[in-house]
C-alpha cells in the first residue's frame, strides 16, 4: 500500500484536483500583496498589551460567550441595539460557518457571488459541498443587477457574499443594489455583506440589519492593523445567529486573541488615525498615478488599488526584482486582464512601489 492509494482512497477527488491557498514567501521583501497595514501599535501600547497578555489565563479553555470581547466590539464598531456577535478566527472561519450552516446533504445547494470575488467564497462553499455560481460584474466592476437577479432567480441560492467594498477590485457597489438582492432572496435565501474594509469605506450595512431578517454583516480586525491576531465577527438577526452559532466550535477564538482584541478595541481610536493615515496616502497615490502613461486606475473605497497595465506580468516581474511583493491578478478572470493589485502603505513603501512602476510601465 503506497501513500498514493490511500489518499486516492481516502481524500475527496475535488480536493486532490487543487492547489493549496498559495501565500509567497515574504522574507526581505516589502510586503504590498495581502492588505496589511503597514503600522505597528505604538509605544507604550506594545509593552501595556505584553503585561495583559503575560496575566491572560492560558491553561482553561476560553468562556465560549466571548461576552466582554463581544460588548467591545458592539459598543465601538456600530452594531444595532439588541443585536449579538458570532465571532471567528478570521471572518475565514466565518465564511465557512455560514456555507457549511447552509449546505445540503446529497441535495444541490447554491452560494452565489459577483465575480472577480474574494477566494474564499468559491472555496468555502467547495468544502461544504455547494455549488458557487460566480456572476461576472460589468467591465467597470460595477454589480449587473439584472444578472444577478436572473441567477438569484434560476438558482435560489441559499447564500450569496457581497464584498462592501470588493476584493479585489476596491469599489463600493450602489447600495440600492445590493438592497434590491437582499430583497429579492426574501426568506429563501440569505445575503451575506462582507464588509473587511469597512474601516477604510466608512460606509456600512450594520445599520441597515433590522430591516433584513436575512442579511448577515461581517467584518474582521485584520485589515485595519490586526491581521496577525484572526479576529472576525458577524452579525444577524438574533434567532439567525444562534443558528450559526451551533456550527461554530465552541473555543474557535483563543485567549491571546481575546486579550489583544479587547486591549485594541480600548486604544481604538489609535488603529482608525491609522487607517485614516493609509486613506490620505490612498488619495496621495491615485493623484500620482493619475500622471503616468499606460496605468489605468480604477476607483477604491479600500486600502488597496487596482491597476491595469499594459504589461502586468512585466511590472510584477520588476517588482520582485526590486523586492517588492503585489498581487499579479491577471489570470484569476478575463475581467482583470493586465490588473494588478497593490496595498496602500506607508508614504516611504508607496514611494518604492510608484518609482518601479514608473519605470517598468
Ligand atoms: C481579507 C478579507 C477577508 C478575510 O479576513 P480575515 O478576517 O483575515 O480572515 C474576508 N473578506 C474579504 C473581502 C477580504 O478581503
Amino acid at each position: 500500500m503506497t501513500i498514493d492509494t490511500l489518499i486516492a482512497n481516502t481524500i475527496r477527488a475535488d480536493v486532490r484536483a487543487i492547489g493549496g491557498y498559495h501565500v509567497a514567501d515574504a522574507s526581505g521583501f516589502i510586503k504590498l500583496d495581502s492588505m496589511e497595514n503597514p503600522y505597528e501599535l505604538p509605544e507604550p501600547l506594545r509593552g501595556e498589551l505584553a503585561e495583559r497578555l503575560a496575566n491572560a489565563v492560558l491553561n482553561r479553555y476560553p468562556v465560549p460567550t466571548y461576552a466582554t470581547l463581544k460588548e467591545k466590539l458592539c459598543a465601538t464598531q456600530g452594531i444595532p441595539a439588541g443585536y449579538d456577535l458570532s465571532l471567528g478566527n478570521g471572518s475565514d472561519e466565518l465564511i465557512s460557518i455560514v456555507a457549511v450552516a447552509t449546505a445540503r446533504q446529497g441535495e444541490r445547494a447554491v452560494v452565489l457571488a459577483p465575480v472577480p470575488a474574494f477566494v474564499m467564497y468559491a472555496r468555502s462553499a467547495q468544502f461544504a459541498g455547494m455549488d458557487f455560481i460566480g456572476v461576472p460584474l460589468k467591465a467597470d466592476f460595477t454589480l449587473d443587477l439584472p444578472a444577478m437577479l436572473a441567477a438569484i432567480k434560476e438558482h435560489q441560492p441559499k447564500l450569496v457574499f457581497i464584498a462592501y467594498p470588493n476584493n479585489p477590485t476596491g469599489n463600493l457597489y450602489d447600495a440600492d443594489d445590493i438592497n434590491a438582492i437582499i430583497e429579492a432572496l426574501g426568506d429563501t435565501g440569505i445575503a451575506v455583506v462582507d464588509e473587511a474594509y469597512e474601516p477604510f469605506a466608512r460606509t456600512s450595512f450594520m445599520e441597515r440589519l433590522p430591516q433584513h431578517r436575512n442579511l448577515v454583516v461581517m467584518r474582521t480586525l485584520s485589515k485595519l492593523g490586526l491581521a496577525g491576531i484572526r479576529l472576525g465577527y458577524m452579525s444577524a438577526h438574533p434567532q439567525l445567529l444562534a443558528q450559526f452559532e451551533k456550527v461554530r466550535p465552541p473555543y474557535n477564538v483563543n485567549i491571546l486573541t481575546q486579550v489583544a482584541a479587547e486591549f485594541a478595541l480600548d486604544h481604538i481610536d489609535v488603529l482608525n488615525e491609522q487607517a485614516a493615515a493609509i486613506n490620505a496616502e490612498r488619495t496621495n497615490m491615485v493623484a500620482a498615478l493619475g500622471q503616468l502613461k499606460g496605468v489605468e486606475v480604477f476607483p477604491s473605497a479600500a486600502n488597496f488599488l487596482l491597476l491595469r497595465v499594459l504589461d502586468a506580468d512585466k511590472v510584477v516581474a520588476a517588482m520582485v526584482a526590486e523586492k517588492v511583493l503585489i498581487k499579479n491578478l491577471s489570470k484569476m478572470h478575463p475581467l482583470l486582464a493586465n490588473c494588478i493589485r497593490v496595498t496602500v502603505s506607508t508614504p516611504q513603501e508607496n514611494a518604492v512601489f510608484l518609482n518601479i512602476l514608473t519605470a517598468s510601465v
